[in-house]
């Protein structure tokens, strides 16, 4: 088997891929190590930044969620028993889009098989071979059958734990990472969304957020300490953190209902460079990770994808290299200032054990000045709705 690009992984990163280089002619293969309906089916992310909905717009896949996504206009701070609202149709004129992530993988992998664009799932045993030469080729096995596919550049959108990263020698990458002492307790509830908007609470107890994942679906989360043990957090006593820290009034009544989910999340920073070696480039989750509070890891995915599109696209219209050369440069740009966003966030809003009272006091005036200053807030809104990108992501030559 022959292929231009061989993408490794079917989340975002890798299935936004796929479509950009389909669109400019480039064939590529999918191979994914889990089934459809798991991938489906995962409950992950759930908030679109601007960028990412214009640039599924402008290929043709924003048709169901620009119908059943929820648009919102700003978000809800609340802290010292009152709400703040931080305005980003005033601030900026964009919008975030609620849709969960699930929903977009659903999307995606339709539109690729009914393009008849194929993705093989189930796939086991994936090695990437000669990854610093001209020649990559990978391996893998597939119903029972050992294939192996040569290629020019190999596409490493396999997450946190996947192969890709790891298949490249020690020594090659500079990790930064930022292991955070709390951890985020998530619920899924049938129930209707108790404010119109998501809320941001900063309480003594910790940080909490009210979200939706539509009209009769809520996705809730508590700060709770790392190594914390799901099963000591029965329904009622989170339906009784979630009131404590989310309070009530000021256009938020916390309705309660039925938990038919509950997970964990670690809180994390980490990011490797660069995101190539030879001609595998790393993207999204297998290159970063970020903090959930500034709702960033997909649209994360989904940016890095549009720039390595670019960056193929110049190169099969030249046979040059240099753009490809700037991949690494062009994401951690975009990186690091969502990094920035992220902790900022996090250190924000959440409780931080062990700290100076004085540390904790300059958090609290740091969140007092975004909802007293157009000028704080603005940077708030800015970040939170997705940061312009320099180019876009055809090569138009
Ligand atoms: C448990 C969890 C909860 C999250 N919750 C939130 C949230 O609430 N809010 C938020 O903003 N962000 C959240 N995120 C972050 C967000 O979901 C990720 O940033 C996003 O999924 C990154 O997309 P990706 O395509 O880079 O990686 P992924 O979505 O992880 O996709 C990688 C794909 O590669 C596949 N794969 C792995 N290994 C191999 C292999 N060897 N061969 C082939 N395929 C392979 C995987 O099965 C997977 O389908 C969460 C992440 C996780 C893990």
């Amino acid at each position: 088997m022959r292929t231009q690009v061989v993408i490794v992984g079917a989340g975002p990163a890798g299935l936004t891929l796929a479509h950009l280089l389909h669109r400019q002619g480039i064939d590529c293969l999918v191979l994914e190590a889990r089934a459809r309906e798991h991938i489906e089916t995962r409950v992950r992310a759930g908030v679109l930044e601007q960028p990412t909905v214009d640039l599924l717009d402008e290929i043709g896949l924003a048709g169901r969620l620009r119908v059943e996504g929820m648009t919102h206009h700003g978000i809800r701070l609340r802290f010292d028993h009152a709400m703040h609202r931080i305005d980003f149709a005033d601030l900026t004129g964009a919008a975030i889009t609620v849709y969960a992530q699930q929903e977009l993988v659903k999307d995606l992998v339709a539109a690729r098989l009914a393009g008849g664009q194929p993705i093989l799932f189930d796939v086991d045993d994936v090695r990437l071979d000669g990854v610093d030469t001209d020649r990559p080729r990978v391996r893998f096995r597939h119903d029972g059958r050992e294939r192996t596919v040569d290629c020019d550049v190999i596409a490493g959108c396999d997450g946190f734990h996947g192969i890709s990263r790891a298949s490249i020698p020690a020594g090659v990458l500079t990790v930064h990472e930022r292991v955070y002492p709390f951890a985020w307790l998530g619920i899924l509830a049938r129930t209707r969304p108790s404010c119109d908007e998501l809320v941001y609470a900063r309480h003594p107890d910790g940080f909490a957020l009210h979200s939706m994942r539509g009209p009769e679906v809520t996705r809730q989360y508590l700060q709770v300490p790392a190594g914390t043990d799901l099963a000591d957090w029965p329904d009622e006593r989170i339906w009784t953190g979630l009131r404590r820290r989310l309070g009530h009034g000021d256009g938020l009544d916390l309705e309660e209902g039925p938990i038919f989910d509950k997970s964990l999340a670690p809180m994390r920073s980490f990011v490797v460079e660069p995101m190539r070696y030879g001609r595998l480039f790393l993207l999204g989750d297998a290159a970063h990770i970020v903090p959930a509070t500034g709702a960033k890891g997909l649209n994360l995915a989904v940016a890095d994808a549009r720039v390595l599109s670019y960056g193929l696209g110049h190169h099969y219209a030249t046979g040059r290299w240099d753009e490809l050369d700037r991949y690494t440069a062009r994401c951690l740009r975009r990186v690091w200032q969502v990094q920035q966003f992220s902790w900022w966030m996090t250190a924000m809003l959440h409780r931080i054990d062990g700290t100076q009272p004085f540390d904790e006091r300059l958090r609290a005036a740091e969140l007092d000045r975004v909802v007293s200053s157009r000028a704080a807030a603005t940077t708030l809104a800015e970040n939170y709705v997705g940061l312009p990108f320099a180019t876009g992501w055809v090569w138009r030559g």
